[in-house]
């Protein structure tokens, strides 16, 4: 991972091209972190904006490989991530595999899946289902991690959190059992 940070941009660029041409759950998740930045920095420049200030030196976004969300390094501290500091498994119980025949339709243990279906999995870290958001606060981390990798669904990290930005991982959680009731 430290190698892949120092790669030049050019490099970079077509390195992701070509991983993406055979993979289009790659190519779907690189669109979807593009869109994220799109809607980030739009969203800092409308604060900007309101505020009436001009950052004098902002820094280049970056994307957490912890959350998959992107930030800028200034705004950065010990609470800015929120992610799972374990590993996303499959729940075989749940029922969207319930006509799922591993024989015609292929794995349920696959990336793909996890991306397309993260609420058929749970997180070995806090038994939370895969879409449920973070368990662990930290920093925003965009150089190493081994783990995290699905830190929080696509799509919904930043926007969805930046209004329920509370301390609520706790009732979060129990919400899920209470709708059972
Ligand atoms: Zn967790
Ligand atoms: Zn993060």
């Amino acid at each position: 991972m430290g190698r892949l940070a120092n790669i030049p941009e050019i490099h970079a660029k077509s390195i992701l091209i070509a991983l993406c041409a055979d993979d289009s759950v790659l190519e779907r998740r690189a669109l979807n972190l593009l869109k994220q930045i799109a809607a980030f920095e739009s969203q800092v420049a409308t604060k900007n904006y309101q505020k009436g200030t001009k950052r004098k030196a902002q820094s280049a976004v970056m994307i957490c490989v912890q959350c998959q969300s992107p930030f800028h390094e200034e705004d950065n501290d010990d609470k800015a991530c929120r992610y799972h500091d374990g590993l996303l498994n499959v729940d075989y119980e749940s029922d969207i595999w319930a006509d799922h025949d591993e024989n015609c339709h292929g794995p349920i243990d696959t990336d793909e899946n996890r991306f397309q279906h993260p609420e058929g999995f749970v997180w070995d870290c806090c038994d939370k289902l895969g879409h449920r958001s973070g368990c662990t606060r930290g920093r925003h981390n965009a150089l190493s991690g081994s783990r995290g990798r699905y830190g929080d669904t696509p799509g919904t990290g930043l926007l969805e959190d930046e209004e329920s930005s509370t301390e609520d991982e706790a009732s979060e959680s129990d919400s899920d059992k209470s709708q059972d009731d």
